[in-house]
């Protein structure tokens, strides 16, 4: 069995917090196993267990989530927007007004924001997907 080495008991050790969800200073409580430690953060004080093993397969794939969460995000919401009501969909345009009640699944011309695709409709509101972002706009109020 390798030996993996542990943060020693009372120092700070930086590792992932999951109740903060990012990076911080842990105190190291106690080494439970010879591969575990037992640390607590220091900013919430949630205590957790750290593996010396598995935790290195964790930070790696958070770090690999991270550095591609945003543009990912913003490219599927792109593609979906034109899925939905880019340029090539053929759909009636309904013009926005909040007098006027919608249906879910049309496409909704807005004088702001421009052409947006009708998610889904409550009594006086309406959830619209649009080039930049998801809005919900009113509906319905004569
Ligand atoms: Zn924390």
């Amino acid at each position: 069995m390798t030996t993996m080495s542990l943060p020693p008991v009372a120092k700070s050790f930086y590792t992932h917090c999951k109740k903060c969800e990012t990076d911080r200073y842990h105190t190291v409580l106690a080494h439970p196993t010879n591969t575990t430690a037992k640390i607590k953060c220091e900013v919430c004080a949630k205590t957790s267990t750290w593996k010396a093993q598995s935790s290195a397969a964790a930070k790696k794939r958070a770090a690999t989530e991270a550095a591609g969460r945003s543009p990912r995000a913003r490219n599927s919401h792109k593609e979906q927007w034109n899925t939905l009501c880019g340029a090539d969909v053929k759909a009636e345009e309904h013009d926005y007004n909040l007098k006027k009640k919608f249906e879910a699944n049309t496409v909704l011309k807005h004088p702001k924001f421009g052409r947006g695709f009708i998610r889904s409709t409550q009594t006086d509101k309406i959830e619209v997907v649009f080039e930049d972002e998801v809005k919900m706009l009113m509906h319905n109020r004569s």
